[in-house]
């Protein structure tokens, strides 16, 4: 799921939490939970970008990661500084750590891409088998077209709710 909808429902929660440690953790938890929710992406990578990016093929999974990791960082640096000219409330500790709470397990996934640090291999395997959960139980994933629309509309209800908690 894209970054940016992981921070923004990071700071509907870290608004409603005081104390900075427990919204870090129910920001990991959200991310999770809304990680569950199919949404296009359980088959990405090298074999489904490869067939339709040309200049994808030869380099493979770094390649791709190396794109979609910069569109979707650049995302959330335009979600940021929107929020912090905004909205003066996410300037608060509380709301910061859940959003690198929400943040912090697809940076651990793609630091364990690039280095495999034995370390964080368990976190990795959960956060894959907790992604594609539900989405193997229902033996179902949204096309990716479908998947990008679903996380538009929830990053705009969340938004949404970000004006009204303000
Ligand atoms: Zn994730």
């Amino acid at each position: 799921m894209f970054i940016t909808v992981h921070a923004a429902a990071a700071t509907v929660i870290g608004k409603n939490i005081s104390s900075p440690i427990i919204a870090f953790l129910l920001g990991l938890l959200s991310h999770l939970i809304l990680d569950l929710i199919p949404h296009g992406d359980s088959k990405m990578g090298k074999r489904f970008w490869g067939e339709r990016l040309k200049f994808l093929q030869e380099k493979g999974d770094l390649k791709f990661m190396a794109l979609y990791g910069s569109i979707d960082s650049f995302v959330l640096a335009v979600f940021l500084i929107f929020l912090f000219k905004n909205f003066e409330f996410a300037r608060a500790d509380n709301v910061i750590w859940a959003i690198i709470g929400s943040i912090l397990p697809d940076v651990l996934v793609a630091v364990y891409k690039l280095k495999e640090f034995r370390i964080i291999k368990w976190f990795y395997k959960l956060h894959n088998k907790n992604h594609n959960l539900l989405v193997n139980k229902l033996n179902f994933d949204l096309p990716l077209q479908y998947g990008i629309l679903v996380q538009v509309i929830i990053l705009t209800v969340i938004i949404w709710t970000i004006y009204l908690v303000k």
